[in-house]
């Protein structure tokens, strides 16, 4: 495959996917411009090295039907300002031909939302996979699928992904198109670098002790994850609402706590499967329990395996944070997703942010801290230690399956 980082872009076109899927408010104003800065490295190098850009991606859910609400035209500007220069655009993503044959060294197209076409996403439209006829309707769209992937690479010498968010996806523009490049034309951006680097780190270049911090509301989104840990972990601190499962699972009195009562063997299978493979498991001790779901509910302290009738646990308590400080603190790898509480109320804010303060001091003392999965990347920024890790992953479920040791198809399309 090709490398960004020693191809030659001199009088190239590449056609580059990225992930603009950026949040909008009512007048289509962006709310956070990460994402769009988070591909900057790449697509300023390939002007700078004296290449054109087509940029791509897609945005919200259009459900492959073209809706105003979900047009890039309205980040236009915003990626003509980020990237310094003017910024063409081209409304329609089929039919970019012209637009694409035209663009001069240094030049920079922004194509249409990807996803106005149902090709891009390939799965048939109108049709439930139960209903009648839903094979042939699927292989027709793969055709199609294709046909689009096709015309997408017709319009560069190059392709270059850089659209980690979506590299779990195998769409027409993240890993279908890929078929029509040579293998030398094909390759990761710097962010997707970055990123597989970080996901490396974790899962295969691992320094010693490795503590992963496994929080949120369920156990069952997350069992994927935490079974591909136990082969890797020293310390696995299991926190958020997913611990009264774990806490009734045992027999404990967890009041109105979030639990999964379909998962309570599982929780049991977990704990042994720990002690089998020697890994230190860290529960809660203790939690803030509240009366209400609530910010203004009145609080206390008790353990997390005996909650009062009436009471919900909704953050970890003291005696907890001091456990996990304990475990986090001589770690040198360290994985953090899911928050330990409710941590959007900020009664409940304790157990993540001393999580993410113990984090910042490990990582100042020399652990790789990689913190991904929306929540926990929410934490941080809310509690400004977004600088004091080492890596926030900008994928979410990307991130997730390439820590369940699944192969991301945008990945292994070029890389
Ligand atoms: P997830 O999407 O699974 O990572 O879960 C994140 C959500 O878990 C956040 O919205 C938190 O408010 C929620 N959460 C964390 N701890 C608790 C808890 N003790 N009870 C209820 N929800 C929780």
């Amino acid at each position: 495959m090709g490398n960004i980082n020693n191809y030659d872009f001199k009088g190239k076109k590449a056609i580059v996917r990225v992930d603009f899927n950026v949040p909008l408010d009512e007048n289509g104003k962006i709310t956070d411009d990460t994402r769009i800065r988070g591909a900057l490295p790449t697509l300023k190098k390939i002007l700078d090295e004296g290449g054109s850009l087509i940029i791509m991606s897609h945005m919200g859910k259009p459900k492959g039907k073209v809706n105003a609400k979900y047009s890039l035209s309205q980040i236009r500007e915003d990626v003509a300002k980020a990237l310094g220069t003017d910024v063409k655009f081209e409304p329609d993503c089929a039919k970019a031909h012209q637009a694409a044959a035209d663009l001069k060294p240094g030049e920079v197209l922004l194509l249409e939302n990807l996803r106005f076409y149902p090709e891009e996403e390939g799965k048939p439209v109108g049709i439930e996979k139960t209903d009648e006829g839903y094979k042939e309707a699927a292989e027709e769209m793969k055709k199609r699928q294709k046909e689009f992937a096709k015309i997408l690479a017709g319009y560069a010498d190059v392709y270059v992904n850089d659209a980690f968010g979506t590299a779990h996806r195998k769409h027409a523009s993240t890993a279908v198109i890929a078929d029509y490049f040579a293998a030398e034309d094909k390759m990761l951006g710097l962010l997707m670098e970055k990123e597989v680097k970080a996901v490396d780190a974790i899962l295969k270049d691992i320094k010693r002790p490795f503590t992963a911090i496994m929080g949120g509301a369920k156990v069952s989104t997350k069992i994927g994850i935490i079974e591909n840990l136990m082969d890797k972990v020293d310390n696995l601190i299991l926190c958020g609402g997913m611990t009264f499962t774990f806490m009734k699972a045992q027999g404990g009195k967890i009041g109105n706590s979030i639990c999964e009562d379909d998962k309570l063997q599982l929780a049991l299978d977990l704990m042994a499967k720990a002690k089998d493979k020697g890994v230190n498991l860290v529960l809660a001790t203790d939690c803030v329990a509240a009366d209400a779901f609530s910010n203004d509910a009145n609080t206390q302290v008790c353990p997390a395996n005996d909650i009062p009738d009436g009471w919900e646990g909704m953050d970890a308590g003291p005696d907890s944070i001091l456990k996990f400080r304990e475990a986090i603190l001589p770690a040198k790898t360290i994985l953090w997703n899911g928050p330990a509480g409710v941590f959007e109320m900020e009664k409940f804010t304790r157990g993540s942010k001393a999580i993410a303060e113990a984090i910042a001091e490990a990582t100042e003392a020399g652990a790789f801290s990689l913190v991904g999965g929306g929540d926990s990347v929410a934490c941080v920024n809310k509690f400004g230690l977004a600088d004091s890790v080492s890596y926030v992953s900008t994928g979410g479920g990307a991130l997730l399956e390439a820590i369940e040791g699944k192969t991301l198809p945008g990945v292994a399309a070029v890389g």
